[in-house]
């Protein structure tokens, strides 16, 4: 058998229709699409007032067992659905995937979104720049960094010259002259304008999740901005978010907004476009939407809210729309339901759940090497341990009251007696369907039965439920993730998380919802326990309140989200 071309080559091979016949076939209008270039276009928000009395298509979010680095295929998975549904089985469909992050992009993944003969074209304006939301994130991050900066010097006292200096070390070397002037101009303003000083910072300074300008490569996937751009429902709502973010504390402790700031409204200008999905097509010529990229294991992990509900109106009462829960099911699809659905109202109908064969192996206890040709060949024994984990992840999604149909992305070293192997335990845990597929080397065509089994599996009842209420104790809600989620013991909250838990019950924000900042690769706190960790105590470092995303962000065990946290005692 001749191996398949590369995922490069494959893209290179097919041409996409302009942007505007593609824009015309799924029913948007050209005042409503801003093109960029000749195959990508910023779709407006007015598209969605206008479709708001059109009953929503079908919902299926499409999740994966826990991360290895062989591959499960969960976005190549998305888009040869949407492609078997809407070039295939001649029905309405549309995917919705993250964009990937730069850090990727450089690293193994190389540039693409999916793989094989299932990718969104093209590759380089994909993977790349697309239509620059990320460098809107940047920018507004930056913005908040350069303000609080110029704050703390034009507010600090003489005194106080020691934190000056660190702060000039820290953040203010890599664009040294592009703050100088932010300094005048803030000095220059603040004399003319008289802005009224806080007169609060020095003392403790946080910035949650936010980058020095060194790091921005790959932290703007984990920023609040980039939870606020993928969670917001209108352009109202995102300023409103963005405007609530606590982005420092003052010298006695009190939360310090962009609104306080006086750069809320500056920022929402900065992400204006960027609130806008962007359109864009897999090589079969299925829409698909690429919008935000929040990760998975410390953020909240799945593409926008905006991109969901406009394609749901656009497909129309007969279509499918399908999206992407990244990494393992316990932490994107867990987010998904719990806070994206609670964010738009939106109940899907179906989950998918995608795993593959070498995967499975190494979850079963196969060796740690990466390697594909370690798991290439026939092992039932290790395979049949590592349907372990499949079950457990399938238990996960059912917990959600929806029904899930397993996708085996087929390898091309399976056989047929692991192929059998895997559909037999996952019927037995539960699975309403499972379907080998074999899109990645057929495209489309490769997931007819996955398409058909997923419009069977829409049409039988079913009731969504969220995992925990509002309601219960900040503590209770993280117990409850963590010990049907993650099949933890028990979680344990360090000093500083008590503290928080106390803090935020007192200010009346327990009854946000949880996120979660933790590895992906695993179930457990630890990277290294593959398959299903048991006898493990979650230990919780410390919780974060991100108000402008709306929800609590609990550090498990070791996780770096690469947040800048800094604490300035004042000199005496
Ligand atoms: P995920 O979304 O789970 O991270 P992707 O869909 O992005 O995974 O795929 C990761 C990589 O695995 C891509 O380079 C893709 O080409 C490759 N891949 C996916 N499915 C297969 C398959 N069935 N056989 C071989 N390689 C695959
Ligand atoms: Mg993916």
């Amino acid at each position: 058998q001749k191996p398949q071309p590369s995922d490069a080559a494959i893209a290179h091979s097919f041409t996409p229709k302009t942007i505007g016949r593609l824009a015309r076939e799924v029913g948007l209008f050209s005042e409503e699409v801003e093109p960029y270039g000749t195959t990508r276009a910023k779709v407006r928000l007015e598209a969605l007032n206008r479709l708001k009395t059109q009953p929503n298509g079908k919902y299926l979010v499409v999740t994966g067992i826990t991360p290895t680095p062989l591959g499960e295929g969960t976005t190549t998975t998305t888009l040869g659905l949407a492609q078997a549904l809407g070039a295939h089985l001649h029905v309405n469909s549309f995917a919705c995937v993250r964009q990937p992050s730069r850090g990727s992009n450089f690293g193994v993944k190389g540039g693409a979104v999916g793989g094989g003969y299932c990718q969104v074209i093209p590759m380089e304006e994909v993977s790349l720049h697309l239509t620059s939301d990320i460098q809107a994130v940047m920018a507004a991050n930056s913005l908040v960094v350069d303000t609080i900066n110029a704050r703390v010097l034009c507010e600090s006292t003489q005194s106080d010259k020691v934190i000056q200096n660190i702060i000039l070390d820290q953040y203010y070397l890599v664009s040294l002259f592009q703050n100088l002037f932010q300094l005048f101009f803030t000095l220059f303003t603040r004399k003319v304008c008289g802005i009224r000083p806080i007169g609060i910072f020095a003392r403790f300074y946080l910035i949650n999740s936010f980058q020095t300008p060194s790091k921005q490569l790959s932290g703007y996937v984990a920023s609040e901005m980039m939870a606020v751009l993928a969670l917001s429902t209108s352009l109202g709502d995102m300023t409103r978010r963005l405007a609530r973010m606590v982005v420092a504390y003052s010298r006695k402790g009190k939360p310090v907004t962009t609104e306080d700031l006086g750069i809320s409204g500056v920022l929402a200008t900065l992400m204006r476009d960027a609130v806008k999905p962007s359109l864009m097509q897999t090589m079969e010529g299925t829409p698909v939407f690429v919008h935000t990229c929040p990760l998975s294991d410390i953020a909240q992990g799945n593409s926008s809210i905006l991109a969901d509900q406009i394609a749901l109106k656009l497909v129309g009462p007969e279509g499918f729309v399908v999206t992407e829960a990244e990494g393992g099911a316990e932490l994107g699809m867990e987010k998904f339901f719990d806070i994206k659905c609670r964010s738009s109202g939106l109940h899907p109908d179906v989950v998918v759940m995608v795993a593959s064969v070498p995967a499975l192996k190494m979850h079963g206890g196969g060796p740690a090497l990466v390697c594909l040709s370690n798991f290439c060949l026939q092992n039932l024994t290790l395979l049949e341990n590592g349907c372990n984990h499949l079950k457990r992840q399938l238990e996960n999604a059912r917990a959600f009251g929806l029904p899930v149909v397993v996708a085996i992305n087929t390898f091309s070293t399976d056989t047929d007696a692991e192929l059998g192997l895997v559909c037999e335990q996952a019927k037995l845990a539960g699975a309403l369907e499972v379907v080998p597929c074999s899109h990645w080397a057929e495209g489309g065509a490769g997931a007819v039965a996955l398409g058909q089994a997923v419009q069977r599996a829409a049409e039988t009842p079913h009731q969504m439920n969220f995992l925990y209420d509002l309601e219960m104790p900040i503590d209770d809600k993280i117990r409850v993730i963590a010990k049907s989620m993650y099949g933890a013991d028990d979680v344990e909250l360090l000093p500083q998380a008590q503290k928080k838990v106390a803090l935020f019950s007192k200010q009346g924000l327990g009854n946000l919802p949880i996120c979660m900042a933790k590895t992906h690769l695993s179930l457990s706190h630890d990277p290294e326990r593959k398959g299903v960790p048991t006898g493990f105590t979650l230990p919780i470092r410390d919780i974060h309140a991100n108000l402008g995303a709306g929800f609590l962000y609990p550090l498990v065990g070791t996780v770096s989200t690469g947040a800048v946290t800094h604490s300035y005692e004042p000199a005496q």
